[in-house]
């Protein structure tokens, strides 16, 4: 299996001529280039879940998601790399053909189950697991923890972020915007678009990661660039994301990351960032989840 590259990791600055007009600097952290499986945040989010399984003397780890979970890809890839036995815990029953995600995820060795969508609300256990619990770690879905955001705090290493105004990323469970706040100063603005539709409550979630000071910083979630709701999409992302590449040779994924630049290209269309503003937008990668697309929908 390919190794993790961070030396790869490049900021990207992006030429577009309505950042000439308003003028803004728009950077884009390019995480998506660390592994083409294990992408983006998901390493960083994983990496001190893993140390802890070691500390503990387990090497079976099992976590929680759905069908087309990056973080449930990333974690049998990661297991495989370090050598744990994983088990995902897939919410749904399983279908006649599963998704290219989960067969990628069984084919670096992990173990799957599925169970209804109550059962996965309400947290119960595949028996087999369950009698087993005592020598499985188990991690969050999504990684979310203290230890996710964590190592998500290690993600603006890997460029000067002390040159920035503005920090953008995608928001799913949260982990990785509270990673951000936390690595950041007093005067810088961390923004987050929520991929998900109604779940107003993740801004408590996002608080229960940080501390009373960092609760003090400059953080905000944009909840208008959902397209629908958790992997829906519409024709426009889907023509934004192609123009974007074909602007940028950026490619994005229509869960994540492609909703993260059209919601900053919105944004900025309207005036939400002062002249002057100097943007990161973390691209953190699952360009995986492109594959569960039709061929073709993407020019990339
Ligand atoms: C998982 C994921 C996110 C969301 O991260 P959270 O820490 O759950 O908010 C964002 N972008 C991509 C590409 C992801 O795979």
């Amino acid at each position: 299996m390919q190794a993790l590259s961070f030396g790869s990791i490049s900021v990207d600055e992006i030429e577009l001529p309505i950042l000439t007009k308003k003028n803004i600097i728009l950077s884009v952290l390019r995480l998506d280039k660390i592994h083409p499986v294990i992408s983006g945040n998901k390493w960083f989010k994983l990496q001190y879940y893993f140390n802890k399984a070691k500390q503990d003397n387990r090497d079976h780890i099992a976590t929680f998601g759905g069908a087309y979970s990056n973080h449930i890809i990333a974690t049998a890839a990661a297991g495989k790399m370090l050598g744990y036995k994983t088990t995902g815990i897939i919410r749904g029953e399983k279908p006649l053909a599963i998704s290219p995600t989960l067969s990628q995820a069984v084919e670096f060795g992990m173990e799957l189950f599925f169970i209804s969508r109550e059962d996965y609300r309400n947290k119960v256990l595949p028996g087999e697991i369950k009698n087993k619990s005592d020598e499985i770690f188990f991690i969050n879905e999504g990684g979310y923890g203290i230890d996710g955001a964590k190592g998500a705090s290690e993600i603006l290493d890997y460029c000067k972020k002390e040159n920035y105004s503005h920090i953008a990323c995608a928001v799913g469970t949260s982990t990785m915007m509270a990673g951000l706040i936390k690595a950041c100063s007093m005067d810088q603005k961390i923004i987050g678009i929520s991929v998900l539709k109604n779940n107003v409550s993740i801004e408590n979630d996002l608080r229960d990661l940080l501390s009373p000071e960092e609760k003090t910083k400059d953080f905000k979630i944009i909840y208008s660039y959902h397209f629908g709701g958790y992997a829906k999409y519409t024709t426009e992302l889907i023509d934004f994301m192609n123009d974007f590449y074909r602007v940028t040779s950026i490619p994005s994924d229509f869960v994540y990351t492609g909703k993260l630049f059209f919601g900053i290209n919105d944004m900025i269309k309207n005036d939400s960032f002062p002249r002057g503003s100097k943007i990161l937008i973390v691209h953190s990668g699952g360009l995986q989840g492109n594959l569960s697309l039709q061929k073709g929908t993407l020019i990339f």
